[in-house]
């Protein structure tokens, strides 16, 4: 069975716009709105990758990154930072947290889907089939 994608991010429209690109092209989409919960659903759900809005209620991303990261089982998860920060270093901050990438909002739909399969394609945890 295919693993999840890990959504995590507080923005309604948002959550709504990547599940419904996500889903239209085949992946499971779990979803959690704050870092915590994102954190203890990728421990249990094992997702094949993690879209992490950096921009969250209390912990932020970069935090919830360095806590996915700690976790042995997600060492090589791809992490992709989704922001709407447009400071330049924010880019190197998220890559410092563990981040694999960023995608800045407002996510493009035309470009979105190639981003996340070019994360996809990269780490050998996300080829095993069951
Ligand atoms: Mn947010």
């Amino acid at each position: 069975m295919n693993q999840p994608i890990l959504l995590i991010e507080d923005n309604e429209h948002n959550i709504c716009l990547l599940r419904y690109l996500l889903e239209a092209h085949g992946w499971r989409v779990a979803h959690a709105s704050d870092g915590p919960t994102g954190i203890a659903l990728a421990g249990t759900l094992r997702p094949c990758l993690v879209l992490l809005d950096i921009q969250l209620p209390g912990m932020d991303g970069y935090a919830v990154a360095r806590a996915l990261r700690h976790d042995p089982a997600l060492a090589t998860t791809p992490i992709v930072a989704v922001t709407s920060f447009a400071l330049a270093g924010d880019r190197e901050r998220s890559l410092a947290a563990g981040c694999n990438g960023y995608i800045e909002k407002p996510i493009d739909p035309d470009t979105f889907v190639t981003e996340v399969q070019r994360h996809l394609e990269a780490p050998p945890a996300c080829m095993e089939s069951a």
